[in-house]
Formats: C-alpha cells, structure tokens, sequence
C-alpha cells in the first residue's frame, strides 16, 4: 500500500513496471496501479496524436516528461515557467 501523489489516495503500487532505475522505484513509491493504468491509456493518445515514433530519444523524452506531468511528479508546463 502507497499513497498515490496523483489521486492522493491510500491505494495498492503498480504491479508490473516497465521503468526500471530509479523512475521505476519512485513510480513504485508514489503513484498507484489505477493511476498508473490512466496513464497508458493516456499515453497511447499522446503517442498517436504526436505521432511519436519511440526508437527517436527525442520521443521517449517526451513522453517520459508527460508521463511525469500527467502523475504529478513535475510541475505542469515547465517550460512557460523557466520562461516567464
Ligand atoms: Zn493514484
């Protein structure tokens, strides 16, 4: 049992993880299965809408930082914030 830092809620970690180091262990540590389940779903969106292609770094960067975005674990919009 975690507390999920997206739901914020007591809830059970994700099960299986595709992230290993140290993403994965804050993953683990902070975000629950159900959360984590919207996120591939959601990330299933983006890759299509993006047209991302994931053998490009570029796009797994990307996605790794919505997916950070998308669970809370980085402030929404870093960019516009360095920038204002
Ligand atoms: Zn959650």
């Amino acid at each position: 049992m975690i507390h999920c830092i997206r739901c914020e809620k007591d809830a059970e970690a994700i099960i299986a993880m595709p992230h290993g180091g140290a993403l994965g262990e804050t993953l683990k540590a902070k975000v629950c299965g159900l959360c984590w389940a919207e996120w591939n779903k959601e990330s299933v969106k983006i890759i299509n809408e993006h047209r991302l292609n994931l053998s490009d770094p570029s796009a797994r960067a990307f996605l790794s930082t919505q997916m950070k975005i998308f669970l809370k674990l980085a402030p929404p919009a870093p960019l516009s914030i360095a920038l204002s």
